[in-house]
């Protein structure tokens, strides 16, 4: 990189090299204040087992209330959404000293461009009488844009990202080295890129078509990764053709993306024109257009149903209609968060029927009125279908185990007779006993139900023994049990008739 400079004694021009940014005085103003805005909007957050998540301002660090406004600055904090947030390990504020953002900045010279990463530090000090924040900015890194490779400078030597260049020569060892290369640039919460300037990108040869500056707006909300600022939109020609397309998040991840060869839409995208303005209304994302793909939609809540569990969905389209099925399941389950076990649960009920040949055109086999009781049904067969013998097994141990059967006036504690039975448990406790079946089948150890005498088909305490000594006594969801109940079964303990294995 050079420039032209008149020489010392001022009578002609000489070509030198160009001075870049040294320290932070070269930093010119404009970029300092807008990094400055970025610091004024940052706040932090730390985790508390006991409160969750509190959050705080970045500038006097008092806790901010609901709406994130600071009352001793009188702040609002407006933009703080969650690229704005700096996560801190630490579970008390006054434990912090520092952190850091890291801004990009381009800078175009002489048609060569550069892109400096700048630290700016916010120190704190807790201990002082006045709490004080101090910010201080260094140039953490330089970078040569190049059309081969990225360049970075280290004491004025440029370093060359070899890895980098092999990249760019070498596109059948594409995946590979992406993943190093994202690495190097993965972006955290606390980058941001200085945008008021990439409209000078456009006087570089090397951006010159990329379009790049129509996304100041998502860089501003931080969608920012090193290859999303050199590598895509210097190397991958399809970055302007889907910035112009208004496929803005396609654009900045389109070098992990495989388009088709070919002129029309649909050779390109693998999916039918009609889709496009669809994918253009949601900005459509590299995983969510994956999605699109194999399940071609233009329901924006369907797409998003898909999501929670693309491989299990993949093969349920080919049996259901998978609108059908999201319909069916908030009919069951309205609770957003089990959406992704029910889903994963149909998938083993699906495959259930398919191994015992069941009509899967029949409508009330593939959405019956009481989902679970189905599928547990279905479980037992398969279970008892795939081990002829086990079933049986289990059956005759309990009836030797059932010499062990015992009450009080509230409790009464009897053994698990057959793989049905272990799956109802398992089913009504949340818990995993109904994976025991073949060790209980050996004699391994054997699962007794404790329940109450008033109510003996509904499960209370899952009881596992071995060697005439209760090893595991859990509750609903795996809790532990109470005092009465924990009485009960050391009372049951002392007379407990041991059946260790080889006694059948
Ligand atoms: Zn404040």
């Amino acid at each position: 990189m050079r420039q032209l400079v008149y020489d010392d004694d001022f009578k002609e021009i000489v070509s030198e090299k160009i001075k870049y940014w040294q320290n932070a005085s070269d930093i010119p103003k404009k970029v300092k204040d807008y990094i400055t805005n970025i610091s004024n909007e940052l706040i932090f957050r730390t985790y508390n087992d006991e409160y969750g998540y509190k959050d705080y301002c970045s500038n006097c660090l008092k806790e901010l209330d609901v709406n994130h406004y600071c009352e001793h600055c009188q702040k609002s904090y407006t933009n703080a959404n969650k690229k704005y947030i700096v996560y801190l390990r630490q579970q008390y504020m006054s434990d912090m000293k520092y952190t850091s953002s890291y801004t990009y900045v381009f800078d175009v010279v002489d048609d060569e461009v550069v892109l400096y990463n700048i630290e700016n530090k916010l120190n704190y000090d807790h201990l002082a009488p006045l709490k004080y924040k101090e910010s201080t900015f260094s140039i953490a890194s330089i970078y040569d844009v190049k059309k081969d490779s990225l360049y970075e400078r280290i004491e004025g030597h440029p370093l060359e990202y070899s890895k980098i260049e092999e990249f760019f020569n070498n596109p059948e060892a594409g995946e590979k080295i992406t993943d190093i290369y994202v690495e190097f640039c993965l972006p955290n919460d606390n980058q941001f890129l200085y945008v008021d300037n990439l409209d000078e990108l456009k006087k570089s040869s090397l951006y010159k078509y990329s379009q790049i500056w129509q996304l100041k707006n998502k860089f501003n909300n931080n969608d920012i990764t090193l290859s999303s600022l050199t590598y895509n939109p210097i190397c991958c020609k399809e970055f302007e053709y889907l910035i112009k397309m208004q496929l803005y998040n396609l654009a900045i991840s389109c070098s992990e993306m495989n388009f088709g060869k070919g002129k029309n839409f649909k050779d390109i995208f693998g999916i039918d024109k009609k889709y496009y303005k669809f994918m253009k209304d949601i900005d459509i994302t590299n995983k969510q257009y994956d999605l699109l793909k194999m399940y071609p939609t233009t329901d924006f809540d369907l797409l998003n149903f898909i999501a929670k569990d693309k491989y299990s969905l993949e093969m349920l389209k080919e049996y259901v209609k998978l609108e059908d099925l999201k319909k069916y399941i908030e009919s069951q389950e309205d609770s957003e968060d089990h959406i992704r076990k029910y889903i994963s649960d149909y998938y083993d009920y699906i495959n259930g029927l398919i191994m015992l040949g069941a009509d899967l055109k029949d409508k009330k086999v593939l959405y019956p009125k009481n989902f679970y009781e189905e599928h547990d049904r279905v479980s037992a067969e398969v279970m008892i279908v795939e081990n002829p013998d086990l079933d049986q097994k289990i059956h005759d141990l309990s009836n030797v185990l059932s010499l062990n059967v015992y009450e009080n006036d509230e409790y009464i504690i009897f053994p698990a007779d057959s793989i049905s039975s272990m799956i109802d448990e398992s089913s009504q406790q949340q818990n995993c006993v109904r994976t025991y079946c073949e060790r209980v089948g050996k004699n391994d150890c054997q699962i007794y139900f404790m329940r109450n005498k008033n109510a003996k088909d509904k499960s209370l305490v899952t009881v596992e023994v071995r060697d005439g000594k209760v090893v595991q006594a859990r509750t609903k969801f795996n809790k532990d049990i109470d005092s009465r109940q924990r009485k009960f079964l050391s009372d049951w303990e002392k007379v407990m008739i041991p059946i260790i294995k080889g006694d059948n």
